[in-house]
């Protein structure tokens, strides 16, 4: 780093239920210096927030000694939950961080901290980060999924998160792929989400064992057949495991070919714990893609992992601040 710099830095944190993580994000994407504190969500979304203030103020009082107050040109907070992209409000907060749904978050950190602050999704963020400095590169365009307890997306357009009209775009693990399919947490039936998410893969071999199936899956109590287990599995050559694998991947090109056709990504970026099945999950994908996407260009989309690990939600809150400076209008 260069320790006489004029560059400028963002604050990033990345509010998840268990821990608050946070940067100092520089502009090449480099974190000089990381924090992690408990979220304590069970002490409510007050508590949550004042937490979330209060670790901001100790970043800029602990700064590394290179870097002096005036250079941090704002805060960048990634969280899980729906946004209004034009209040800074989030409209519906996640259950694991209760009692947070209807904080006007962007003007909170504004008026306490003093710095002008950016709160987005925390998929978006991952978007954001991984088209900056991560899988991406430097692309302009691309969609990203994140595979966890559930399937978050993002959309990047000319280098920023599209948020659409209302701010509520990117949410790509709620496309249908599977009309009248399985039930999902969103009220919807038959999203990508029950289906390809860490979970909704477990719950599938979960059920397949139950039935009777023949798989090495059978001699674990159901309870603990998880997503990292059918990897395991499958990557042994159990059949039921790979088919439960390959019918996530299915589902997940049915969905992304949607995203495709409509955006003509410069790539796909997969991420989150069940982007650790890696290949097994992208093949499904590609042969997926190259059967439903029509045009050459489009259909040979690169389908890549994610690049920046368990960092990217830092990043990419530092991200949302340099991807929106000077005065560039928001949204
Ligand atoms: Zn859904």
């Amino acid at each position: 780093m260069d320790g006489s710099n004029n560059s400028e830095y963002a604050l990033g944190l990345d509010l998840g239920g268990t821990d608050i993580k946070a940067a100092i994000v520089a502009e090449d994407g480099t974190l000089p210096k990381t924090w992690k504190i408990p979220t304590e969500a069970d002490r409510g979304g007050k508590h949550v927030v004042d937490r979330l203030v209060g670790l901001c103020r100790t970043m800029l009082d602990e700064l590394p000694p290179s870097i002096r107050q005036e250079q941090v040109i704002g805060i960048g907070i990634g969280s899980p939950g729906v946004f209004n992209y034009e209040t800074g409000q989030l409209v519906a907060g996640a259950v694991n961080l209760p009692g947070l749904s209807g904080t006007p978050l962007r003007s909170v950190f504004e008026e306490s901290v003093g710095l002008p602050a950016r709160v987005d999704n925390d998929a978006n963020a991952f978007a954001l980060a991984e088209a900056r400095w991560g899988a991406g590169e430097g692309a302009q365009t691309i969609v990203a999924y994140t595979i966890g307890t559930g399937v978050g997306g993002g959309v990047v357009i000319g280098g920023k998160v599209f948020h659409g009209a209302w701010g509520f775009a990117g949410e790509l693990g709620h496309v249908t792929v599977e009309p009248e399919g399985e039930y999902c947490a969103c009220g919807n039936h038959g999203c990508i989400e029950p289906y390809s998410s860490a979970n909704g893969i477990a719950n599938c071999a979960r059920k397949l064992v139950e039935e009777g199936r023949e798989s090495v899956l059978s001699e674990l109590p159901l309870e603990s057949i998880t997503c990292k287990k059918v990897g395991e599995a499958a990557k042994n050559g159990d059949r039921l495991a790979i088919s439960v694998v390959e019918r996530a991947g299915y589902y997940l090109a049915v969905g992304i070919a949607a995203a495709v056709i409509v955006l003509n990504p410069e790539m796909v970026v997969i991420g989150g714990g069940g982007a650790q099945l890696g290949e097994m999950l992208f093949e499904p994908i590609r042969k997926g893609l190259k059967t439903r996407v029509y045009h050459n260009a489009v259909r040979e989309v690169p389908v890549v992992g994610a690049k920046l690990g368990t960092d990217s939600g830092m990043i990419g809150a530092g991200a949302l601040v340099f991807s929106e400076k000077r005065g560039e209008p928001r949204g």
